[in-house]
């Protein structure tokens, strides 16, 4: 069902269609254009965090699927089949793609939201759209990644060409389960790379929709394949695999590190690595607008659960506004979202993606009160929530950076809101982390801005707003948040290799 018939449907609907994810939901591995069990027959059960239900299941795919996925995707490689279309044939596939996609917005949009929590609303209205922008973008670049030609001696030739890796082995997180794989699959096939992509075992119903979707697109049978499993199997084995070229991974850190350690013990594989954050937000008491400077701050924490990598974590407040802001927070922030049915399209807030992920925080929000901070509002499970994995929305004031709550990945809706007194110690503050991921500034003073945007330490800096932008954006970290960049032309060229040709014309 298209986007705009989805986005017609009730709760009533919706609440229909989950009783049919078990028709709709296709938790096998895809590889070589088919549906096929595990090799060893294993599944694991997909439970929906808004009732601690199964909504699915999918393969638990281990060494052999990925020894088949990637003999698959090898063939295709060697076959060309892929590679070398012409471009405007692949960019037709790809463009297809995204239709499809588009096509299928109902079932994606509920796979997503059934297997991770997200509120319905925002996979139709941000997630199947980003994903169908990013891969019309990628599709675009198909023709446009140019080589080069060197000015270098009068009898020689000398040029630098760029070429796909082969097989490219990618694993997708569960935060943004499509549109995260979106951008891992459709640079890497744009470049020409045939891969196997290896969703999270939380959330993987809609990233093997989507390799169904590539081959009815017309893209040729093992170019896209999909093997389910768990990490320290399925995703290992991939990692560890002679014949990947290359891993493009979106995680934690933790795992990203792991990866670095695969490729060492394996083939020298690059590794190309989106992870954690601790994004600080700097308000400068001559921000421009306070009202919107509140909003975003709470948005910037409170949408997709607090399950964001970029999420605004940080609030760094100068300390002639820090009263009033902390005031504003809580006069707005604290209604603005409510936790409910994400299968109804009013809610805005769904549950944390699993029992495990709503103990983690509610751990961290009982830190957060044992080492000092002020808890404003929030910090509970929200009342007649409890068979969900639920949190609500919660903030402390009066934070500091040794605090646990200031300094670690909380990936909940936990806002903690830290005042300052000068330029030099926001500086220090936001920059005493091992993350690097994103930040914004918030001054009417141009110089300001400038100078705290070129002393962050961060791989993105917005400038009196946060988290926008297009695909013109360059998305990606500093630090231990990462080593590439998503989302952008660049990140073509980061599922390509250069290769030298000299030529002797002598
Ligand atoms: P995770 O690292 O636990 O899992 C990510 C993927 O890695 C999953 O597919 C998982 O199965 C796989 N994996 C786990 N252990 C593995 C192993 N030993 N070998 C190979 N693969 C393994 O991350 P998550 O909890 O799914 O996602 C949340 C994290 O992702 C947060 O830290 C968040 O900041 C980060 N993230 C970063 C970005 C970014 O662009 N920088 C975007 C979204 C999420």
């Amino acid at each position: 069902m298209d986007a705009r018939s989805a986005k017609a449907l009730s709760k009533d609907d919706w609440a229909k269609m989950a009783g049919d994810a078990d028709s709709i939901f296709e938790g096998r591995c895809f590889i070589n254009g088919e549906y096929v069990d595990a090799a060893d027959g294993g599944k694991i059960e997909v439970i929906n965090p808004a009732t601690n239900e199964a909504c699915g299941t999918c393969a638990a795919g281990n060494e052999k699927d990925i020894d088949k996925a990637v003999a698959a995707a090898k063939e295709s490689f060697k076959a060309k089949t892929w590679r070398k279309m012409a471009p405007r044939k692949r960019m037709g596939i790809m463009m297809k793609f995204a239709d499809l996609l588009q096509a299928n917005t109902a079932e994606l949009a509920l796979m997503d939201s059934m297997n991770m929590g997200k509120p319905i609303s925002d996979c139709l209205n941000v997630d199947v759209p980003a994903s169908a922008v990013n891969i019309r973008f990628m599709a675009e670049c198909i023709d446009k990644m140019y080589g080069k030609v060197a000015n270098t001696h009068e009898k020689a030739l000398n040029l630098s060409v760029r070429e796909p890796y082969g097989v490219v082995g990618l694993i997708s997180p569960w935060n943004y389960p499509l549109l995260m794989g979106v951008w891992k699959i459709a640079p890497a096939l744009a470049a020409g790379n045939s891969i196997v992509l290896k969703p999270d075992e939380h959330s993987p119903h809609s990233c093997i929709k989507m390799a169904e979707l590539f081959v009815e697109a017309g893209g040729p049978p093992g170019v896209f394949n999909v093997v389910t499993g768990h990490g320290e199997e399925a995703g290992q084995s991939l990692a560890l695999h002679q014949d990947v070229s290359k891993i493009g991974f979106t995680g934690s850190t933790e795992v990203g590190k792991l990866l670095l350690q695969y490729a060492g013990q394996s083939n020298m594989k690059k590794v190309s690595l989106e992870t954690g954050g601790k994004s600080p937000m700097i308000y400068f008491a001559d921000l421009p607008d306070m009202e919107l400077a509140v909003s975003t701050a709470y948005d910037s924490i409170y949408a997709n659960m607090g399950e964001v990598c970029n999420a605004g974590s940080r609030i760094y407040v100068e300390r002639a506004i820090y009263a009033d802001f902390v005031d504003q927070f809580i006069a707005e922030g604290q209604g603005a979202y409510t936790p409910g049915d994400p299968l109804d399209p009013e809610t805005n807030m769904g549950p944390l993606m699993s029992a495990q992920a709503q103990k983690r925080v509610l751990g961290f929000i009982e830190s957060g009160k044992n080492e000092g901070a002020k808890l404003k509002f929030g910090g509970n499970i929200p009342t007649g929530l409890e068979s969900g994995c639920f949190v609500e929305p919660t903030m402390f004031a009066d934070v500091n950076n040794d605090m646990t709550i200031g300094r670690e990945e909380i990936f909940g809706p936990v806002a903690s809101i830290i005042p300052f007194d000068s330029e030099e110690e926001a500086i220090e503050m936001a920059n005493d982390t091992i993350y690097g991921l994103c930040a914004s500034v918030w001054t009417s003073n141009v110089s300001r801005a400038h100078n705290m945007a070129k002393a962050i330490e961060s791989g993105m800096v917005y400038v009196n707003c946060y988290d926008v932008g297009d695909m013109t954006f360059e998305f990606g970290g500093y630090k231990q948040s990462g080593n590439t960049k998503d989302s952008c032309f660049e990140s073509v060229l980061g599922y390509t290799q250069s290769k030298s040709i000299w030529y002797n014309l002598g």
